[in-house]
């Protein structure tokens, strides 16, 4: 299938005028790890950059044609306080959840769940062979929307709106509005911009950015540069809050694609215990207690 095929190509964008684009602050270079039944990735952005990334709280990219690398998926698992959104670039992988949800998400597709309360469910890939490649970002929610009912959408390629601009620079809006373009989904407390970006001959990609919104771009084929810095591929790029600036510039080679994600920042506490991401560490205690006491899944049922 071709990238065009798969997408909803809008006629129409505003063109967004960056005067004072933001500087890279840092790259960072993902750890590698296994998660689930042992499927291989690497964390790009890992806990110690929460704070700085607010309201992101992780991002894993994986890619692999060993089967080896996958296969085991992520078996049933709990989740409570924020949302996951699972970028698909290449592959096929099922959902399942105790709320009684099921979906296939496909190349080219999104998945974006709110775990609100609590929810526990599986992603195992439906494919024994062949390129299996995408990213979960997990987005933090505000602290009177964690508890929360749960819910899901399944965003078939199709749905994401994508646009080409002058430089033939091509865009897929996961999230957020881009250039005129309004993405698949807008969420109203984290603001949540999420792009992602292909260079087919080279050139250059604008994107307005609110000042005060944590921004980062994750180079996953050729490099980019960004004023007078380079990023080579597999590196994350974070960008100064220049409370001056107005957005972002980036130049990619001929090739180059990157997801580019903002949002503003929640401000608020965060406390982690793997799965659960809540504001206190009593919310946390409260929250083992009750995965272990089994009212997790009846809760969402
Ligand atoms: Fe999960």
């Amino acid at each position: 299938m071709t990238q065009a095929s798969i997408e909803k190509t809008v006629p129409a964008a505003i063109p967004e005028n960056v005067t004072r684009p933001r500087k890279v602050e840092r790259l960072v270079t993902g750890q590698e790890t296994s998660d689930g039944a042992g499927v291989r990735l690497t964390r790009v952005l890992t806990q110690p950059l929460q704070r700085r990334l607010d309201p992101f709280l992780m991002l894993d990219a994986f890619g692999s044609d060993r089967p080896d690398d996958y296969i085991g998926g992520f078996p049933d698992h709990p989740h409570r306080g924020f949302e996951t959104v699972t970028y698909m670039i290449a592959g096929r992988m099922r959902h399942r959840d105790s709320v009684g949800n099921e979906g296939l998400l496909q190349t080219g597709g999104v998945q974006w769940m709110n775990a609100g309360r609590g929810i526990i469910h599986s992603e195992l890939p439906e494919q024994d062979s062949g390129l299996m490649e995408g990213f979960q970002l997990w987005l933090n929610l505000p602290a009177r929307d964690k508890m929360g009912e749960p819910w899901y959408r399944d965003i078939q390629g199709e749905s994401i709106p994508a646009y080409t601009n002058a430089d033939n620079v091509h865009a897929r809006v996961i999230a957020g509005t881009s250039n005129g373009v309004a993405g698949a989904m807008q969420r109203e407390g984290t603001q949540p911009l999420y792009l992602d970006v292909h260079f087919a001959t080279g050139g250059q990609f604008v994107q307005a950015i609110a000042p005060g919104h944590n921004a980062f771009v994750y180079v996953y084929r050729g490099e980019l540069s960004i004023g007078a810095d380079m990023v080579p591929v597999k590196r994350m790029a974070i960008f100064a809050n220049d409370p001056q600036a107005d957005g972002v510039v980036l130049r990619g080679a001929a090739g180059a694609r990157a997801i580019l994600i903002a949002g503003q920042p929640l401000g608020e506490p965060i406390a982690q215990y793997g799965p659960f991401v809540m504001n206190t560490q009593e919310e946390i205690y409260q929250t083992i207690e009750e995965f272990r006491n089994g009212r997790f899944a009846t809760a969402t049922k």
